[in-house]
């Protein structure tokens, strides 16, 4: 293997990256973790290959480029049908009348495809499954060949279960936010009393089962949930693992919750969190489940490192607007190069003005924990390995 020229801790760090992570005995809360760095997984950790993928883009951006996006993030509505207290965006948070125009979306897509750029994010913002069109934008997604992400509450497939094919066509992958496994605490979390949590989890099954029924070589989209842990569903963290498995997702995300009044504040509780989930991910280790444990957004801030790959995830939101990365809405007013309705998307990127935003984003402005400076180890290993790439 190619590391022996490397530099011990920098072998050590990306090996570290590529590889099954055993326990590390940290609680979130105590920070000794790197930037959005992973607190415990049981898979080859996934951010690594991205980025390697992505190494052309990745060399133009350390020449001083601006190349194309590798991703587009939309949050193609502002409003969402939940009202969970923990919700980042509430500050923001609109009515159902603000959501990305149809005719728009499609000039985007026409533009992005026209470019080769053929992978997006649906996130939010608001929830995307809530936009008044959505049937059609997954339709036109379907028809135009994207390959999309989704991050979702889920819940409109309750009520409209047709969806999820249009969904499944186009998708490589759906998360939902799911953060409890009762009715009770499904209501309390998401700030609403008349949800039905075991309606969410039928219709998460029915999309399990209708994308098993793909082979393994077809492309069909891995299904994951996501648990924020706070106070109201601490209890149900152990429970959620089990649930996972009774639905045959294919993997689980675990967060904290951070500056919230709803988060944990006892590093006790959080290591003892932590340690049960470890055991519990050792006693389903055959089952194929991957689950992973992120260090949430917050907490002290650990280094000022400045950002170099947000230029590849760039988000449009659901008004038109460009942003730098999807971690915007500390500084809106100053993130933005530009508005699709002005032109187009394309027009607004790599301008002169593109390039004086990204050199004045100031690292404390950034979101703490953010997960795109985990790639730091890939982007050195890149640029001192990039001559060996190709020659298989
Ligand atoms: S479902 Fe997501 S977007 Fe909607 S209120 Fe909850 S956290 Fe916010
Ligand atoms: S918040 Fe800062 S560190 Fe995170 S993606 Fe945006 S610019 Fe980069």
């Amino acid at each position: 293997m190619g590391f022996i020229k490397l530099g011990r801790n920098f072998k050590d760090s990306f090996l570290r990256s590529l590889a099954w992570k055993p326990a590390i005995a940290t609680p979130a809360s105590s920070n000794l973790h790197a930037p959005g760095q992973f607190i415990y997984s049981n898979k080859i950790e996934t951010s690594a290959a991205n980025l390697l993928v992505a190494h052309g883009k990745v060399l133009e951006i350390l020449r001083g480029k601006i190349p194309l996006p590798e991703v587009v993030e939309l949050f193609i509505t502002n409003f969402c049908d939940f009202s969970c207290p923990h919700c980042r965006c509430a500050p923001y948070r609109g009515g159902n009348d603000q959501y990305f125009n149809f005719g728009t979306m499609g000039a985007l897509f026409d533009e992005l495809r026209e470019k080769g750029i053929k992978t997006l994010e649906f996130g939010g913002g608001g929830e995307p499954l809530m936009h008044p069109q959505v049937n059609d934008i997954f339709r036109r997604l379907n028809e135009q060949a994207f390959r999309v992400g989704l991050i979702t509450n889920g819940y409109r497939f309750t009520q409209e279960p047709g969806l999820m094919d249009l969904v499944i066509g186009c998708s490589d992958w759906v998360r939902f936010s799911l953060d409890a496994v009762s009715n009770d605490t499904f209501r309390k979390v998401h700030g609403k009393s008349n949800l039905n949590y075991d309606a969410l989890r039928e219709a998460i099954i029915a999309m399990v089962n209708k994308t098993r029924q793909k082979s393994p070589a077809d492309h069909r989209p891995r299904i994951g949930l996501k648990m924020i842990i706070q106070q109201f569903n601490k209890h149900e963290v152990l429970r959620s693992i089990d649930e996972a498995l009774a639905m045959g997702v294919d993997n689980m995300q675990f967060k904290f919750l951070e500056g919230h009044p709803l988060a944990l504040n006892s590093d006790r509780e959080r290591s003892d969190i932590i340690d049960g989930l470890k055991l519990k991910i050792q006693e389903i280790k055959d089952t194929g489940l991957v689950v992973e444990i992120l260090a949430g957004y917050g907490g002290e801030r650990q280094e000022l490192k400045k950002c170099r790959m947000a230029v590849l995830h760039p988000l449009v939101d659901w008004d038109g607007e460009i942003y730098m990365c999807a971690f915007f809405h500390h500084r809106k007013e100053r993130h933005s190069i530009g508005n699709i309705n002005d032109g187009g998307f394309f027009v607004h990127w790599g301008t002169e003005e593109h390039k004086r935003k990204i050199a004045e984003t100031n690292p404390k402005e950034c979101v703490i924990n953010c997960p795109m400076l985990r790639y730091d180890p890939v982007i050195e290993y890149i640029e001192k390995e990039s001559a060996r790439f190709h020659y298989i």
